[in-house]
């Protein structure tokens, strides 16, 4: 592709979202969601890694303790959460997403193999998807409804193949603060997107394995976390978390973590939810509209 093939038009057609009031009267919203990759976050480049077995042994950790101390965490904040679950998590970890379900949190799709969604490769990224719903239907008996593409990459192609199977509520996109409504390439209405923000993505901060990035002291994280999620709830808007628990599991990440979920609950009209009700609530918003 050249660039003069780009087509000089913005690269979101998604009408920009009209202002809407969050449940309750609350000012704001945050999406509290991990990404419980597991070992897969270290396979996703090349299948031979997993014979590295100490790199491997980085996912494994939010398996073997991270993602633990996190559902008791949240089991004692009375918190609901969102984790996007690649397949292979699920059938390599079973037991734990069995116990994230127990727990009344909601799994959405994340790959299988935690792999790039690419155009280049259509049908081994079609593969990725539909092995993920068939997987997680057949280990854990769920079909999810929202989706979170592995390696922070999608393409409106995969968007049409997701909303077509089911997908209600895409979480990737990084361009607002409002969820929207995504326009495919037929410009048909597809999945609703949650964006997300690199701020809240705790990989980017926490885990400097061959990243070439510095680790960032508490303070710095807290300090960055706070004024993102003070300002978007002045402006009524949408905070979203990229946590994961291999990350956020570690014992400083986890300190990081639950100072920032205890500042989050004390904020009285701060709506802390799940996808699946966040995507209800702005589908009930679109119906009342249509009704009207
Ligand atoms: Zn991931």
């Amino acid at each position: 592709m050249k660039y003069t093939d780009i087509p000089a038009r913005p690269a979101n057609t998604a009408p920009i979202t009209k202002a809407f009031s969050w449940p309750q009267n609350k000012k704001s919203c945050l999406f509290l969601s991990f990404d419980f990759d597991a070992e897969t976050g270290w396979i996703d480049i090349s299948p031979t890694d997993w014979h590295k077995k100490v790199k491997v042994s980085h996912g494994s950790f939010g398996a073997r303790v991270g993602i633990g101390k996190i559902l008791a965490l949240l089991k004692e904040l009375e918190l609901k959460a969102t984790f996007f679950v690649p397949a292979w998590t699920a059938q390599a970890h079973t037991q734990i997403c069995e116990n994230i379900l127990t727990d009344g949190h909601e799994i959405g799709h994340h790959g299988r193999f935690h792999l790039l969604p690419d155009i280049h490769e259509m049908e081994r990224s079609l593969e990725e998807i539909d092995n993920g719903f068939d997987i997680l239907d057949r280990v854990l008996g769920i079909r999810p409804v929202g989706y979170r593409a592995p390696l922070g990459e999608n393409h409106q192609l995969f968007l049409a193949h997701l909303w077509q199977n089911g997908i209600k509520y895409s979480s990737s996109w990084r361009d607002d603060i409002l969820p929207y409504r995504h326009v495919l390439d037929d410009d048909q209405d597809g999945p609703i997107e949650l964006p997300a923000n690199y701020f809240f993505d705790d990989w980017m901060h926490g885990l400097i394995v061959g990243s070439g990035r510095n680790l960032l002291a508490r303070e710095q994280i807290l300090s960055m976390w706070n004024d993102e999620l003070e300002i978007t709830h002045e402006w009524g808007g949408l905070t979203t978390t990229i946590f994961h628990p291999q990350v956020s599991g570690r014992p400083s990440r986890y300190k990081i973590l639950r100072e920032f979920l205890s500042t989050a609950q004390k904020m009285d009209d701060l709506w802390i939810a799940t996808g699946r009700e966040i995507c209800e609530h702005y589908e009930s918003i679109e119906q009342k509209r249509v009704e009207k």
